[in-house]
Parts: C-alpha cells; sequence; structure tokens
C-alpha cells in the first residue's frame, strides 16, 4: 500500500513530528506515570489545566477516551448527553456513551453543527420513569463535520448559562480549540470558566504524534483517573510523549493561522471551479466541498491520488480537505494548478 503521499490533506492527524519535537521527547524526564511519577506529564497536565483556568488534567491515549471518560464522569446509567447529530461523540465514538456509560444520546439536527441554548432548553427531558435524566451538553469547538466552524463567545456564554440554569453539565470536545480561540478572539481561560471539562487534542493540528489532555475541577479528574485506568488508558513513562505535546504547545499554536490561511486559499479556488457546487464556509482549517452530481468522489480522490494527493470523501458527493503543520505554501500552490488543470470531470 502507498502511504506516502506528498500532499496528504485527509486529516490534520498526519502530522509528523518534526526533529525539534524529537528532540524534546528525547530529553524528557520521565516516570511512572500510574504512580503519578512522570514529571513531564505532570508538567503538561499543569499547563493545561493552568491555560484553561481549571483545577486539573488528566493526559488520555486520545480525543475519543478523553471525550468517554468525560462523559463517563459526568454521567450516571440511564442518564441522557445531548449533542448536535453531526457530532463525534455521536458520529464517531462507536456508541461508547451507551457502551461504557450505560447512557442514551439525543443527537439534535442543527443548521450549521451548532447547538444554541434554546434547543438545550427545548429538549431537556421531563423527569419521568420512562425517560432518561438529561444530565450532560456536549459541544464540539471547533466543529469537524460542520467544516471546521466555531462558536462565538456569546454563544458559548449563552450555552454555559442554560445549561447551569437548567442543572446540566457541559463538556466541549475541543479536538480543535486553539483553532477556534485563534479565529474567535477569546482565551483559553475565557472558554474554560464557561464549562465543566474540555477534551484537548495535541495529535490533531498542534502536531503532536499521540495524545488528548482531559480538564476539569480536581475531584473530577480524580475520578476519571480511575475511568481513565479501567478503560486501559494508565500509561507509564508517558513523559517521552507528554513532552511532544509540551514542545506543540509552545511552538505549534500561532502558527495554526498559516492553516486558516491554507484552507482560504483552497477555498478561493474551488470557488473558480466548474465541477464544485457548494463549499461550506471555510473558518479555520477545514474544507468541505461537494461535487456536481454527475463527478463520482471516486474518479475525484484517483485523480488527485494520481497527482499525489490525498483527500477523503465525506458522505455522497462531499470531499473534506484538512490543512495542518505538513502542508506548505508551495503544495497549496501545486494543489490549486492540479484543481484547475489536471482534474477532468
Ligand atoms: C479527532 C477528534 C476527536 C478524537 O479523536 P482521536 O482520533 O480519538 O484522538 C474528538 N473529537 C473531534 C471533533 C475530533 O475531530
Amino acid at each position: 500500500m502507498k502511504v506516502n503521499y506528498r500532499i496528504n490533506l485527509i486529516s490534520d492527524t498526519v502530522t509528523k513530528p518534526t526533529s525539534e519535537m524529537l528532540h524534546a521527547m528525547i530529553k524528557a524526564e520521565v516516570g511512572d506515570d500510574v504512580f503519578k511519577e512522570d514529571p513531564t506529564v505532570i508538567q503538561l497536565e499543569e499547563k493545561l489545566a493552568q491555560l484553561f483556568g481549571k483545577e486539573a488534567a488528566l493526559f488520555c491515549p486520545s480525543g475519543t477516551m478523553a471525550n468517554q471518560i468525560a462523559i463517563k464522569g459526568h454521567t450516571n446509567p440511564l442518564d441522557e448527553l445531548i449533542c448536535d447529530s453531526n457530532s463525534h461523540v455521536y458520529q464517531y465514538e462507536i456508541g461508547g456513551y451507551a457502551f461504557h456509560s450505560g447512557i442514551a444520546i439525543n443527537p439534535i439536527q442543527t443548521a450549521e453543527g451548532k447547538l444554541n441554548d434554546q434547543l438545550i432548553a427545548d429538549n431537556i427531558k421531563a423527569s419521568q420513569d420512562w425517560l432518561p435524566n438529561t444530565k450532560l451538553v456536549v459541544i464540539e469547538n471547533t466543529g469537524n463535520r460542520s467544516g471546521g466552524n466555531y462558536y462565538t463567545l456569546d454563544e458559548l456564554k449563552l450555552i454555559a448559562n442554560q445549561c447551569k440554569t437548567s442543572g446540566l453539565k457541559l463538556h466541549v470536545d475541543g479536538a480543535r480549540i486553539f483553532n477556534a480561540i485563534l479565529e474567535a478572539g477569546y482565551t483559553t481561560n475565557e472558554v474554560g470558566d464557561l464549562c465543566d471539562s474540555i477534551s484537548i487534542c495535541l495529535s490533531k493540528g498542534l502536531g503532536a504524534p499521540i495524545g488528548s489532555v482531559l480538564v476539569g475541577p480536581l475531584e473530577w479528574i480524580s475520578k476519571c483517573r480511575k475511568i481513565r485506568k479501567v478503560m486501559g488508558g494508565g500509561m507509564r513513562q508517558a513523559g517521552i510523549i507528554a513532552a511532544a505535546g509540551i514542545y506543540a504547545l509552545d511552538h505549534h499554536v500561532d502558527r495554526l493561522k498559516s492553516d486558516h490561511l491554507h484552507a482560504k486559499q483552497i477555498e478561493s479556488v474551488l470557488k473558480t471551479l466548474q465541477y464544485v457546487s457548494a463549499i461550506k464556509p471555510v473558518s479555520t482549517n477545514i474544507v468541505i466541498f461537494d461535487l456536481v452530481n454527475s463527478f463520482s468522489t471516486q474518479s475525484f480522490l484517483s485523480q488527485l491520488n494520481h497527482h499525489g494527493i490525498h483527500a477523503s470523501a465525506f458522505g455522497k458527493h462531499s470531499i473534506r480537505f484538512v490543512t495542518h503543520l505538513d502542508i506548505h505554501e508551495e503544495m497549496i500552490q501545486e494543489l490549486e494548478i492540479v484543481l484547475k488543470e489536471k482534474i477532468k470531470m
């Protein structure tokens, strides 16, 4: 199987650690993190807890595990969580809410993949023997399937207020929270203040090879530590990978802006193409667009492949491109030429 595409737009998870990042990993001081004795893991957890104004944090092997631990940490069996129907916790975590937590889900269809205070209020279940208890709201910021869009601070405030008034917990799936923060202009602390917990991926745009971090209140994170262990996510000398996360937070946050710029450049090229019928407004590093009905995604993707470009279908007529650390300006230019001159309907 060919795995080395020159231009890999399939996801922002495909980045390779830079040599500086690898150096930080090699130098990392390590210990056994199951015994809380890995200083680098502790440093990473403290760094993110502090950034988001939370008491504590928990280093997890994946974003899926961080979300699933959060869901279990916030709920009891027979509870229910509310989310957008396009959200990762509903679409891509294999029904983990039921499997791990024994809860129900209410996936709500929204226009832009974003919940709001009214939708939440309207979907809180009455207290009846035959209904689950609405307990948790999960929002995704930025939204993956909705094309990388983000919540504004005002939208977050309204949601947070609604959750508080209704006694619901609010978890932010912040796999790409730094992409949101850079564009929406709020701070990590402001986001942290408005929710009960956030999961943050180090392995997406930040460019670390592995890892996600869950942040929240101290006592709650202690409970989550136990949940992480029962899921098999207690790691030993994890400082090796935590070091990559620390390096990423120190060096790869601001540069996300150039991923956003590249996505915008791609969007403006797509607007000129006759075989493209619709493009979701680009706001961060994700570009989702539709091909005209007569052009199959399979044919489009294999032609791209032929030119060393890798991307994925996202539904029947849709394609997704994701920009990241390993996509450089000259690749965007090359992509532009391929899209404009080489692709045949
Ligand atoms: C990638 C992603 C996750 C977590 O994915 P893992 O591959 O398990 O790390 C969670 N939520 C969103 C929105 C994502 O894009």
